[in-house]
C-alpha cells in the first residue's frame, strides 16, 4: 500500500498541499528518505516490500511536473532490460523515473510488465544481436500482442524505423539523444497511436529528467557529457547517440548536493568521453576544476569518473586527484592496442608513447592509482607483431583489470573502409593469449596487497557465506565475514587473500 509518512517531512505545508496527489501516484515516501532532505529538494521513493528502497531525487523545479503529470499510466506497470555500459544502466535509471512520473509501476519479470523496454546496446554485433533474440523469444511465448514493446538506445537509433519492419510488434523506437522527448513519446502510445519514433540526433538538451529512479542505494551515476565527436574508427556511438553535448558545471555540482543529501556517498559521473566535458556555461570550468567542486561537496566520500580519453587525459585531473582524496585511487584509460600503427588506423589521436607518457604522469601520483584499460584484439590489419606490442604495454603499464574485445565491424563507422583481415579463429587466439597474461598480472599485484589495510564501502551481503561484499577505493572487489547492517557502510578491513579478480578481507575492529 502507498503511504506517506507526513511527521518525518521537515516541510509539511508544501508537502500537504501535494499529498493527495502523490498517493493518487502510488508513490511512497518513507520517513528515514524524509529526513536527509536538503531545502531544495524533496525525495520520492518507491519501497520495496524487503526494504530496497530506490529513491527518486527532485528538484524544486520539477516539482510542479511531479504533481500535475499526467496519470495515463496509473495501474499500470513497466520493466526494463538493459544491455550494454553504465551509461546505458544511468539511462534505464531515468528512463524508469520517467514513467514512475506519470504513474507506471516497475516489475521485475517482463511477464507482468504492460510495456516492456530493452535498452540496447550495439557496441559490438554481439550486443546488437541481444534485443532481436529478445523479441523472437516474445513472438514464440504469444504474449506480445498484449504488451506495448519498445527498444531504446543505440540498437533503436541505428535501426531506425527498419526496426518496425523486423519486429512488428514493437511500438516505441527511441535513441538516446531523444530520451529528453520520452514523455511526449509516451504520451501519444497512451493516447492510442501504434508506431511512435524519437530518432533525432540533434538536440541540444542533455538528459534532464524530472525523476531518477536509482537502483543503488549508495552509488549515483550522473551524466555529464552526452554523445561523442571523436570518430574512433570502430565505433558506433558518435552515430548512436549523437554529437557531444556538456552540462552546465554548476547544475553538476548542484546534482551532487542533492545526492549527498539524498545519502549516496559515492559518485560515479559518466560520459562517452567524460574528460572530452567543457563547461558550456560563462564560468568556464575545466574537467579536473569540476571533479575538484564535486569531490569538496558535503557527505560526498567517493567519487569515480568514467570513461577517460587519453587524448584529453591532462596532468590537472591527476592534480585534483592529489588534492581530494575523495576522488577515488583509479582511472580508466583505454589504450585500445599497444600499436602506434594500429592506433593511428584506429584514429585514436595517440602514438603508444604519447598514451605511456600519460601513464607515466599518474604513475608519479601522490598516491598509488589503479589503472585499467580496454583493449580491442583483431582490427584491421593488426598483424602478429601489432598484437606483440599490445601484450608488451600490458606487461609495461601492469593494469588492475583489462577488458578486451575481439573486433567486430559496425556500420556506418570508417573501419569498413579497410577490410576485416584478421580471422575470426586468429582474434579468438589472440583474445585468450592476451586474457591470460592479463590474469596473472592482475594475481601479482592484487597479491601485493595481502596484508595491507584498505577501506570498503559494503554493496551487498551474501547471507548463506555471511560474507558482506563491497569495492575499494581502487575498484577491486572484497568479501569479508561480515553482517546485513554493513551494507552501505565503510569498513576498514585488512586484506587476507587475493585471487585475479578479488580480494578477501577480515574486517578490523568496529570501524
Ligand atoms: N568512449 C570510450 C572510448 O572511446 O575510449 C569507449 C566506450 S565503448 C562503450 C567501450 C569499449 O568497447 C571501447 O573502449 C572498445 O574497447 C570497445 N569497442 C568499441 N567498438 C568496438 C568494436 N567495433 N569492436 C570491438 N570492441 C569495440
Amino acid at each position: 500500500m502507498p503511504w506517506l509518512d507526513v511527521p518525518m517531512i521537515r516541510r509539511p505545508m508544501r508537502l500537504r498541499s501535494c499529498y493527495s496527489k502523490l498517493r493518487f501516484h502510488a508513490i511512497l515516501i518513507s520517513s528515514a528518505q524524509c529526513c536527509s532532505m536538503g531545502n531544495d529538494l524533496i525525495q520520492i521513493a518507491n519501497v520495496r516490500p524487503q526494504g530496497g528502497a530506490v529513491l527518486d531525487v527532485l528538484p524544486e523545479s520539477a516539482m510542479d511536473f511531479a504533481l500535475a503529470p499526467s496519470l495515463a499510466g496509473e495501474g499500470k506497470t513497466f520493466y526494463i532490460e538493459t544491455f550494454g555500459c553504465q551509461m546505458n544502466v544511468h539511462d534505464s535509471e531515468k528512463v524508469a523515473g520517467v514513467l514512475m512520473g506519470r504513474g507506471y509501476r516497475p516489475v521485475d519479470c517482463y511477464e507482468d510488465a504492460d510495456i516492456v523496454l530493452y535498452n540496447t546496446c550495439s557496441i559490438r554485433e554481439r550486443a546488437a544481436q541481444k534485443v532481436f533474440s529478445r523479441l523472437g523469444a516474445f513472438r514464440k511465448a504469444g504474449t506480445a500482442g498484449r504488451k506495448i514493446i519498445g527498444v531504446l538506445g543505440c540498437v533503436a537509433q541505428q535501426e531506425g524505423e527498419r526496426f518496425f519492419e523486423r519486429a512488428p510488434q514493437v511500438s516505441l523506437v527511441c535513441g538516446s539523444a531523444s530520451y529528453p522527448k520520452l514523455p511526449d513519446l509516451l504520451a501519444q502510445i497512451e493516447s492510442g497511436r501504434r508506431r511512435v519514433r524519437g530518432l533525432a540526433l540533434d538536440t541540444e538538451d542533455c538528459f534532464e529528467t524530472e525523476f531518477t529512479r536509482r537502483d543503488n542505494r549508495f552509488r549515483a551515476y550522473l551524466t555529464i557529457i552526452e554523445g561523442c565527436d571523436q570518430r574512433c574508427a570502430f565505433c558506433v556511438v558518435p552515430m548512436t547517440r549523437g554529437p557531444e553535448r556538456s552540462r552546465a558545471g554548476a547544475k553538476i555540482v548542484a546534482e551532487s548536493r542533492r545526492l549527498a543529501e539524498a545519502g549516496y556517498t559515492e559518485i560515479q559521473i559518466l560520459g562517452q568521453i567524460v574528460n572530452a566535458w567543457r563547461d558550456p556555461s560563462p564560468a568556464r570550468w575545466s574537467f579536473a576544476e569540476l571533479l575538484g567542486r564535486v569531490a569538496e561537496v558535503p557527505g560526498v566520500r567517493r567519487v569515480r569518473f568514467t570513461t577517460s580519453h587519453p587524448r584529453y587525459f591532462t596532468p590537472d585531473i591527476v592534480q585534483a586527484m592529489d588534492s581530494h582524496p575523495a576522488l577515488c585511487d583509479q582511472i580508466h584509460l583505454p589504450v585500445q592496442a599497444g600499436s602506434s600503427e594500429v592506433l593511428a588506423r584506429m584514429r585514436r589521436g595517440y602514438s603508444r608513447e604519447e598514451y605511456l607518457e600519460k601513464i607515466d604522469c599518474i604513475r608519479k601520483a601522490r598516491r598509488a592509482i589503479s589503472l585499467s584499460t580496454d583493449i580491442i584484439v583483431g582490427f584491421c590489419g593488426e598483424s602478429e607483431k601489432d598484437f606483440e606490442r599490445t601484450v608488451s604495454l600490458l606487461e609495461e603499464v601492469e593494469y588492475d583489470q583489462v577488458f578486451s574485445f575481439k573486433f567486430s565491424p559496425r556500420p556506418n563507422t570508417s573501419a569498413l573502409e579497410f577490410a576485416d583481415t584478421v580471422e575470426e579463429e586468429v582474434k579468438g587466439n589472440r583474445l585468450s593469449v592476451l586474457q591470460e597474461a592479463q590474469r596473472r598480472i592482475q594475481l601479482r599485484r592484487n597479491q601485493a596487497l595481502v596484508g595491507q589495510k584498505v577501506e570498503v564501502l559494503v554493496e551487498g551481503y551474501q547471507a548463506r557465506l555471511r560474507q558482506a561484499v563491497g569495492r575499494t577505493t581502487s575498484n577491486r572487489v572484497l568479501n569479508f565475514p561480515g553482517d546485513p547492517a554493513d551494507v552501505g557502510c565503510y569498513r576498514m578491513v585488512t586484506v587476507t587473500s587475493a585471487g585475479p579478480n578479488s580480494l578477501v578481507g577480515e574486517r578490523i575492529g568496529d570501524w
